[in-house]
């Protein structure tokens, strides 16, 4: 029989489990459920209690490795942390959830239990065999795979389920002791831009992605590049959507022209840059090609603005095109944002 092991960390706050970390639970409750098997959750973290109290209703057994030396993502305690989890809980299946912290070590913690591993899983199904999702070139063919060799390590991406939403209570935390090596790296500290400079916020609810278009010369036949960037400046601040781009308007930079100067590769979608999962999408200025639209293939509904009927948008790509200029329409839409939230204070 199947032993699943869920491994998740707290947060960078120290106290709280991510997003991802309920998803990666609420998928292992659901295998387990389906496989009759047994769960056991391990967390990482300096201290777990709070963590492991929010999802005490999920009645499964709790291991926790706990100390200063495992508040921040370090691969050394890391590993030997997680390793020590997986002896513990002696596992056939590890769901681990995919955050940078954990991505690092996973791969070198399957190693050393003599496991293998599979990444960026977007699915796991058990109906006769137990089979994952994963999606190939660049999100273009999906496969099922499965593995006979055990213990089986999957990193999940986060965004592909619906977290858990149990009770929270009084969890009974069992704490693995773990023997560190020496560790050579010592963590001063995180920097981090503010929130609110930070244009790439994979937990909002909207994408809204600025094309080449905005830099380009307009029906004045100028450029207008400082009002584009306040307008879409304003309307990241007000709505919290995360900013998109595409790959002409960020390698702009490197063609000496006009550029938005908060556009980074970073914020690039598509074939060749990131492939988001936000439920609404909005793009202005971007000519909705393939290669860029297929970055969009999570993205639910989505609306375009753009000064040509004949743009790719217009070709089913999107669900709404607003023939229109979007420094019009970000405008008016500035305007409506400030005004409801004038009305809500
Ligand atoms: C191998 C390969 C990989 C690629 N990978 C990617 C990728 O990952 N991501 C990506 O984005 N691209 C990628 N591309 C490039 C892609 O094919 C397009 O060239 C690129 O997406 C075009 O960017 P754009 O639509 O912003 O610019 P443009 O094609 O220049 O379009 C600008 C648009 O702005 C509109 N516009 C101008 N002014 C206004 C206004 N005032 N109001 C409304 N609309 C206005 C214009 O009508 C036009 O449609 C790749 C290409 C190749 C060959």
């Amino acid at each position: 029989m199947e032993k699943i092991l869920v491994l998740v960390h707290v947060d960078e706050l120290g106290g709280a489990l991510p997003k991802i970390a309920m998803e990666t639970l609420a998928t292992g409750e659901e295998l387990t459920k389906a496989l009759g098997s047994t769960l056991t959750i391990g967390i990482v973290g300096a201290d777990v209690e709070a963590a492991a109290n929010s999802i005490a209703d999920c009645g499964a057994k709790i291991l926790g490795v706990v100390g200063p030396e495992f508040a921040h993502s370090r691969y050394a305690s890391d590993a030997a942390a997680l390793e020590a989890i997986c002896r513990a809980a002696d596992p056939t299946i590890v769901l681990a959830c995919g955050t940078s912290r954990f991505a690092r070590v996973m791969a070198g913690v399957a190693h050393r239990l003599g496991g293998e591993i599979d990444t960026h899983i977007t699915s796991v199904t058990s109906t006769d065999r137990t089979g994952v999702g994963r999606w190939f070139y660049r999100q273009r063919i999906e496969a099922v795979l499965e593995r006979s060799p055990r213990p089986w390590f999957l990193l999940l991406d986060g965004g592909v389920h619906e977290p858990w939403r149990g009770r929270a209570g009084v969890a009974n935390v069992e704490l693995v002791p773990v023997t560190l090596p020496d560790l050579r790296t010592n963590v001063t500290g995180v920097r981090a831009p503010k929130t609110d400079e930070q244009t790439i916020r994979p937990e909002a609810k909207l994408l809204f992605v600025a094309g080449a278009g905005w830099t380009k010369k307009q029906r004045d036949g100028q450029v207008h590049t400082n009002e584009a960037e306040k307008l879409i400046t304003d309307f990241l601040r007000s709505s919290g959507a995360s900013l998109g781009s595409s790959k002409s308007l960020v390698e702009q930079s490197g063609e000496n022209q006009a550029v938005l100067k908060f556009m980074t590769h970073m914020n690039q979608v598509g074939q060749t840059g990131s492939t988001p999962r936000h439920p609404k999408g909005l793009s202005t200025c971007c000519h909705g090609e393939e290669p860029h639209v297929v970055g969009w293939r999570f993205i639910r509904e989505r609306r375009a603005v753009n000064l040509d009927p004949n743009c790719g948008w217009a070709r089913g790509k999107a669900d709404v095109l607003y023939v229109a200029d979007a420094f019009e329409v970000m405008k008016h839409l500035n305007a409506l944002v400030a005004e409801r939230a004038l009305a809500m204070i």
